[in-house]
C-alpha cells in the first residue's frame, strides 16, 4: 500500500497543498511519472480541483508567479488537460450517455468466466504485480497516481480482456477526483477509442522503472499489444457559448443554488451578486444513480458543505441544506418560501449535476421562477478550442500567453 494520503474536504486543506507544493512545480517534469509512496513528486490537488474548491486558474496562476514559465510548463499543460477533457465533452455528450446505458447492460451481459475475472480484478486478486497493489490502493485512499491509472486501465482491457466501461466505473466509483470528463475520456483514450488507432499498452519495464522496481510484473503476464476497439461515430453538439449573467435581469430577490461542481462561488464571477439565501441541498438518490462509493460520497458532503459556510459568510445569507428526495421540487418550494424571483448556479458540466440541473429548469420554469446560470470566465474562453486534439488546444492557450 502506498503511504497515507490526506484530502480534507475545505478550500483550506486545498490552498495548503497548493502552497506545499509550489516549491516541488519545478521538478515536477522530470519527476512526475515516478510512482512513489504518498505521491510526493505531483501535486494531488485533484480532488479539490474536481469539486472547484480550488480554481484551475488560482493553481496556473501561482505556479506561473512563483517560477518562469518554462520550468513550470509541463506541470501547467496536465492542469489545461483538464480544461480540455471537459471542453471536448460538453461537445459531444454522448461519449457519456453511452457509457452510462453501457454499465448496466454489461454487468449484466458477462459470461461466468468474465465476470470471475471481474472479481478478481476489483478485488486485486489477479496475481498481476502492480495491478492488484492499484486496485486496494484505489479503493483505500479513493486516489491513484496518473502512470499507475494508465497502466491499470491498460491491463484491464487489453491483458484481462475486460470492458473498458467497467474499468471506469470502478474508478468513479472510488476515485475522490471522480469526474466524468477526465474519467470516461481517458479509459476511452487508452482503449483507443479517443484518437483512433492510438491505443496505450502497459509494459512491465516501463512498470518495474517507473515504480522503481516496486511492482515487477512478468512480461508473459501482460498483453504484448493492443486489439482494436470501435464504435459508430458520437455526434457533436455546440457547446453553450456566451456568459447568460451579462444578459440576466438584476431584478428581484435572487437564491443561490450550490452544488458540488463549483466550491468557490465567492471567488470570480458570481462574487459581486447579491444573494438574499442560498440552497446547498442534497439529493438522496444521487449517490446511487452516480455509483459512488460511501467514501466519495461522505467527501462530496462534507466539500458542499465547506463551500456552503464560505459562500454564507461572504454573501450574508442563511443556507438551507436539506438532505431532499426531488431536489427540483424542493428548489421550486424554497424559492417559494423565501419570495424569490430568480435563481443562479453555476451551470454543472455534462454529467450527473447536469441531469439534476435540467429537471431544476424545468421545475423552475413551470412554477415561473427564473433561472441564471453563471459560468466560468475560463470555460468560456476555452471550451470552444476543446472540440479537436489536445495539441491545436494547447497551441491556442500557448499563443494566448
Ligand atoms: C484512466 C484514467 C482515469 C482518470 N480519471 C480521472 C478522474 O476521474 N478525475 C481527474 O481529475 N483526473 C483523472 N485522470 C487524470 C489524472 O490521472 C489525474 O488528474 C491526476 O492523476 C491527479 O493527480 P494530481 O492532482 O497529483 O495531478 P498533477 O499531475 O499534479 O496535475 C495537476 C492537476 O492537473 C489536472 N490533471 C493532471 N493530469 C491530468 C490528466 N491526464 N487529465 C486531466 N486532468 C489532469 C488535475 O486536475 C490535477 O490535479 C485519469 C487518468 C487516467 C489515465
Amino acid at each position: 500500500m502506498d503511504g497515507i494520503l490526506s484530502f480534507s474536504p475545505s478550500r483550506e486543506a486545498a490552498l495548503r497543498r497548493l502552497a506545499e507544493f509550489l516549491p516541488d512545480a519545478r521538478r515536477y517534469a522530470a519527476d512526475r511519472n515516478f510512482v512513489r509512496p504518498g505521491h510526493p513528486n505531483i501535486s494531488r490537488l485533484s480532488p479539490w480541483v474536481q469539486k472547484r474548491l480550488l480554481l484551475e486558474a488560482e493553481i496556473v496562476a501561482a505556479a506561473r508567479d512563483r517560477w518562469s514559465f518554462e520550468s513550470v510548463e509541463k506541470f501547467v499543460q496536465e492542469v489545461y488537460w483538464r480544461t480540455y477533457w471537459k471542453g471536448w465533452l460538453e461537445h459531444r455528450p454522448e461519449a457519456w450517455s453511452r457509457w452510462v446505458d453501457a454499465v448496466p447492460r454489461l454487468r449484466d451481459s458477462l459470461s461466468a468466466e468474465r465476470r470471475s475475472t471481474l472479481e478478481a480484478a476489483l478485488a486485486g486478486r489477479t496475481g498481476i504485480a502492480g495491478f492488484d497493489d492499484w486496485a486496494r490502493e484505489l479503493v483505500t485512499t479513493g486516489y491513484l497516481h496518473n502512470h499507475a491509472r494508465m497502466w491499470f486501465a491498460s491491463i484491464w482491457i487489453f491483458t484481462l480482456k475486460l470492458p473498458w466501461e467497467l474499468g471506469a466505473a470502478f474508478f468513479y466509483e472510488h476515485l475522490l477526483d471522480g469526474d466524468v470528463a477526465s474519467n470516461t475520456l481517458s479509459w476511452r483514450w487508452v482503449a483507443g477509442l479517443q484518437t483512433p488507432g492510438k491505443t496505450y499498452v502497459a509494459r512491465a519495464d516501463n512498470i518495474a522503472h517507473y515504480t522503481d522496481g516496486r511492482h515487477v510484473p512478468q512480461t508473459s503476464q501482460l498483453a504484448g499489444a493492443a486489439f482494436a476497439i470501435t464504435e459508430p461515430a458520437l455526434p457533436k453538439v455546440v457547446p453553450w457559448a456566451e456568459d447568460s449573467l451579462a444578459t440576466r435581469s438584476a431584478e428581484g430577490r435572487a437564491g443561490l443554488w450550490l452544488h458540488p461542481e463549483d466550491l468557490a462561488v465567492e471567488r470570480g464571477e458570481l462574487a459581486g451578486e447579491r444573494f438574499a439565501v442560498i440552497n446547498a441541498s442534497w439529493p438522496k438518490l444521487m449517490a446511487k444513480k452516480a455509483g459512488w462509493s460511501e467514501a466519495v460520497t461522505t467527501w462530496t458532503q462534507a466539500a458542499l458543505r465547506d463551500g456552503a459556510s464560505r459562500a454564507a459568510a461572504h454573501f450574508g445569507a442563511e443556507v438551507s441544506s436539506e438532505s431532499s428526495d426531488d431536489l427540483a421540487a424542493s428548489l421550486v418550494d424554497w424559492a417559494r418560501a423565501h419570495q424569490l424571483s430568480r435563481i443562479v448556479a453555476f451551470r454543472p458540466f455534462v454529467g450527473p449535476w447536469l441531469v439534476e440541473a435540467q429537471a431544476v429548469e424545468s421545475a423552475l420554469a413551470q412554477a415561473g421562477i427564473a433561472l441564471t446560470w453563471g459560468r466560468r470566465a475560463w470555460d468560456i474562453r476555452l471550451f470552444p478550442h476543446a472540440s479537436r486534439g489536445y495539441f491545436p488546444f494547447w497551441e491556442k492557450v500557448r499563443s494566448a500567453g
